[in-house]
């Protein structure tokens, strides 16, 4: 990926993957909104919709840890997106549900999904029953994205932003090298706190994101190959 890239440009890629292995290996937790805010405003977006009281229970930790981000890609993404606290909350936890169903498989929001390990024959898996049930369906994502409408976010900016969010989990996955899922990243805190750095830094926004992020693997790649120890004495790398 370096190839062709002109010998300034080349320098800055590394110099941004060199101050990315910097904050890594310096971390710095970003303070963001506290627990209990994140939750009850959840609470109140899933009273108001009438959502699980579950699904916030599982997602709040992973909306908490990524909401800080967001906003950062809002505010770098030269578009008119003003958001209050609340909405920028519903638009975090509304990617959060659908790269989750991307994830499962479940693009389309089944009920039941078949179960991938079995492929619906009945396996330890799934206790025998072929399938998985999804804590997010059809009815819950279409409720948010249209509560998101309400607030002047299109689809648009929701879709952009899972690309996002995979593109992030990815870039982590290949840094720990082991696949994670997206439950995983609450366990990689610094290291986001690391990528929202250089979101600042770089002023990526949700058109850039993945170009800025493939660049900055193509700059880490550079440094390693010269230097291939340089991430092993760090936990977080191998934290869990
Ligand atoms: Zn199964």
């Amino acid at each position: 990926m370096i190839k062709l890239l002109k010998f300034q440009e080349h320098q800055d890629l590394l110099k941004s993957a060199e101050d990315f292995l910097n904050d890594l290996e310096n971390p710095q937790i970003n303070e963001s909104n506290d627990d209990s805010d994140i939750h009850s405003i959840l609470t109140k977006i899933a009273d108001k919709l009438k959502l699980n009281k579950n699904i916030i229970d599982e997602f709040s930790e992973l909306t908490k840890i990524l909401n800080p981000l967001v906003e950062k890609l809002l505010k770098n993404s030269g578009q008119k997106i003003d958001l209050d606290v609340e909405n920028l909350i519903l638009l975090t936890f509304t990617a959060c549900c659908i790269s989750y169903l991307d994830e499962s498989g479940n693009s389309a929001g089944d009920e039941k999904s078949t179960c991938g390990n079995c492929q619906g024959k009945g396996c330890g898996d799934c206790s025998g029953s072929g399938y998985f049930s999804s804590i997010i369906t059809k009815e819950v994502a279409r409720n948010l994205l249209e509560e998101l409408k309400l607030s002047g976010i299109g689809n648009g900016i929701v879709k952009k932003l899972v690309a996002n969010l995979h593109k992030l989990k990815d870039f982590i996955s290949k840094l720990v090298k082991k696949e994670i899922n997206f439950f995983d990243l609450t366990n990689h805190q610094s290291i986001v706190s690391s990528i929202e750095t250089s979101i600042d830094k770089n002023k990526l926004g949700l058109d850039n994101f993945v170009s800025g992020i493939s660049s900055l693997q193509a700059g880490i790649k550079g440094i390693l190959s010269t230097n291939p120890d340089r991430l092993d004495g760090l936990e977080m790398i191998n934290e869990q």
